[in-house]
């Protein structure tokens, strides 16, 4: 049976999506014809939307509708410390637990050699520049996932930031939080209990 060309490219859609395979995505297509024309005027603006109606902070590589986003813009925040995240979700996880002040560098990514992603895929070049010209960040918060990507890239990191640290005054502390994560763990699945513990608990590095 040929399906209309409306649900086969929905489904088709759908399947590109990470963790939906062509059971779920027929499922949510049809799921979708059972709800009001409304509803779907309004999911499809949002799609539309999603990217027009954000930025990502030119400092800290943030989503954000605005540039620079909030955090960088609260002048209540340590801007003397700087914890570097892979993702945006990584950052709402550590925002959630209340327990740190400072500015986020966002990655976007980790370094993955087996799908060629190298440091020059994700934003370590404007975080090598922000840490060399900012003089007044005094510690940088390695806050990579525990995983091998996470490791590997935080590694990396961590050798960059001693040959910038080699050639400036005042000198920052580099440090790693991971304790009480689980190895493998990704932080945005962390309770907030364990991520404030990783935290408090990080170590030079
Ligand atoms: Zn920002």
């Amino acid at each position: 049976m040929k399906l209309p060309k409306a649900i086969d490219e929905l489904i088709n859609s759908f399947e590109q999506l990470p963790g939906i395979g062509p059971k779920t995505a027929a499922r949510l297509t049809f799921y979708l014809l059972h709800t009001p024309q409304s509803f779907l005027d309004r999911f499809g603006q949002e799609i539309v939307n999603l990217k027009k109606d954000t930025v990502e902070c030119s400092l800290c590589h943030n989503i954000a509708s605005n540039d620079p986003c909030p955090i960088c813009r609260d002048s209540n925040r340590d801007w003397a410390t700087i914890c570097v995240v892979e993702q945006p979700m990584d950052l709402l996880s550590i925002e959630k637990t209340g327990r740190f002040n400072g500015l986020y560098h966002v990655l976007h990514g980790a370094i993955n050699p087996l799908q060629s992603i190298g440091p020059e895929e994700i934003n370590i070049e404007s975080l090598m520049a922000r840490v060399g010209k900012d003089k007044a960040i005094k510690e940088i918060i390695l806050a990579t996932n525990s995983g091998m990507e996470g490791e590997a890239t935080a590694m990396y990191l961590r050798r960059e930031l001693i040959k910038i640290n080699k050639e400036r005054e005042p000198k920052f502390r580099i440090s790693r939080m991971g304790q009480g994560l689980p190895v493998g763990a990704d932080l945005e699945y962390a309770d907030e209990a364990t991520l404030q513990q990783a935290l408090e608990g990080r170590r030079d590095y």
